[in-house]
């Protein structure tokens, strides 16, 4: 008997896979990791899930936040005050406040004026059309200045692009800025931010149980290597087996669709897929005995520095829950090709760990307890000038054959709210197709 097929157990593949068999459709989900999550999957520390990757929610994710009221999570979800800073002109500053801003000395008071105020219509502007064929570089260049793109702007778009960060285009930074502009508090003074106590892993055990109490079934690591497809339908095979499917879900990477599907697919949208970018990250995880900085958040604007980021959890969560624990993220965002990427766990922190002393001279490689270390090919796709006409379609040129990646998620930026809203909405697409065909009865 034939059913859906979803490859990709991450949360838009989940989100998806909740609607289809609720609706009725046998659904089997493949998984090339032992675990679902994806990007969202978590760790054991202290006895406390954590994820792998630094997750917080903006009082913005407004899906993700009514979407685990419906699985009964609502209440779990806490706002919590975040504190940010920059590591800037060789030390730390408090950042993100407009008092923050005039005491912030690497910008000169004109620049701090253009930048206050040009960030603050930013925020008004509600359509995104004039930001879309304009690079953020040469827009904050024209508008903020040299200097504000160097000192502020540049490095937090190189802490994520990379050596992509001067094509990024200006609709990226501008739903950013003003998405950030509304979680943050009326009076400016700072910014709640959520978490999902337990970690965010718990609304993805949610919905595998709901998932499988529809009737859903999981395939965990078992890589889906590629799709066939013949009259009769498709062919899903795996690591360990194949599996017929009448349509199938690809709730993946722009490169896993197409390792998996790319020749079933129009000559024109494998080359349009094969055009688009995205950077990998690296996440380093330091178990700590002492704090490390003041903030939860620190952006770091220091090209000498090679991590773009420190995000210390625990001056957010208290470290209570991870048994008493300081627990630092190290962000670095990298193409897979950088030699960085594919180095051993000791490698990179032999390159990180003389840096920290920079941030706060006092550490000592004694604080560390234990260390962890992740790596995720397709972190952040680039979002160039002309984005908008080269959004992936959910519907593929090969009938039947459907796709849900972060790739397509314009013009926010990607995460968990928006992977709820794109699983729902590749579902709905699914749901209009198969009851086109009246092809409920092959569940
Ligand atoms: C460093 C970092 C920090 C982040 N911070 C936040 C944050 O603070 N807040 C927030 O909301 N979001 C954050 N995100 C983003 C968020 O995690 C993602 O947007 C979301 O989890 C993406 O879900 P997804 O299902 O679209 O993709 P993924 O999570 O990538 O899921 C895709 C799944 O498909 C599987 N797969 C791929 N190919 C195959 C195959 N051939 N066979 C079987 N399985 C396959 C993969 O193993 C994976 O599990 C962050 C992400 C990163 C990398």
């Amino acid at each position: 008997m034939s059913s859906i097929a979803i490859v990709g157990a991450g949360l838009a593949g989940l989100t998806a896979a909740y609607r289809l068999t609720r609706a009725g459709y046998r659904v089997r989900i493949f998984e090339r990791y032992p675990r679902p999550g994806g990007l969202a999957r978590s760790l054991e520390i202290g006895g406390e899930p954590l994820e792998a990757f630094y997750h917080h929610l903006f009082t913005t994710d407004t899906d993700y936040v009514s979407f685990a009221g419906e699985l009964g999570l609502a209440e779990s979800i806490e706002w919590l005050p975040s504190k940010m800073g920059i590591f800037a002109d060789g030390r730390l500053w408090d950042f993100g406040t407009p008092a923050s801003l005039l005491r912030f000395s690497p910008l000169r008071l004109p620049d701090k004026l253009r930048f206050g105020l040009s960030t603050l219509l930013l925020q008004r502007v509600r359509r995104p059309d004039r930001f879309e064929n304009v690079t953020a570089a040469e827009w904050i260049r024209r508008h903020q200045g040299e200097r504000t793109w160097r000192t502020i702007w540049g490095p937090l778009l190189y802490q994520k692009f990379a050596d992509d960060a001067e094509r990024v285009a200006m609709v990226w930074l501008w739903r950013k800025i003003s998405l950030r502009g509304r979680s943050r508090s009326r009076s400016g003074l700072g910014e709640c931010l959520g978490y999902m106590r337990g970690s965010f892993i718990r609304l993805v055990e949610e919905l595998v149980s709901r998932i499988e109490g529809s009737g859903g079934s999981f395939h965990l690591s078992d890589e889906v290597r590629r799709l066939d497809r013949d009259s009769t339908g498709f062919t899903v095979v795996t690591r360990r087996g194949s599996h017929p499917a009448s349509q199938v879900l690809v709730a993946a990477s722009i490169p896993d669709h197409l390792a998996v599907a790319g020749h079933l697919l129009d000559e024109g949208e494998r080359e349009a897929l094969g055009r688009l970018r995205a950077t990998g990250a690296l996440c380093t995880i330091l178990e700590l005995t002492r704090s490390l900085t003041p903030y939860y958040w620190l952006n770091i604007a220091d090209s000498d520095m090679p991590f773009g980021g420190l995000i210390e959890h625990t001056n957010y969560i208290p470290a209570e829950r991870y048994g008493g624990r300081v627990l630092l993220y190290i962000s670095n965002y990298l193409f897979t090709d950088h030699p960085l990427y594919h180095a051993p766990k000791s490698e990179v922190l032999g390159a990180y760990l003389p840096h920290l002393r920079r941030v706060n001279p006092a550490f000592d490689p004694s604080w560390i307890l234990a260390s962890h270390h992740f790596r995720a090919d397709y972190a952040q796709p680039v979002v160039t000038t002309g984005y908008r006409r080269q959004i992936p379609a959910m519907r593929t040129s090969a009938p039947g054959l459907y796709l849900c990646s972060m790739a397509q998620i314009y013009p926010e930026d990607r995460g968990q709210n928006y992977a709820i809203v794109y699983g729902d909405r590749v579902a709905k697409l699914m749901l209009e197709d198969l009851a086109g065909r009246g092809a409920r009865g092959e569940g």
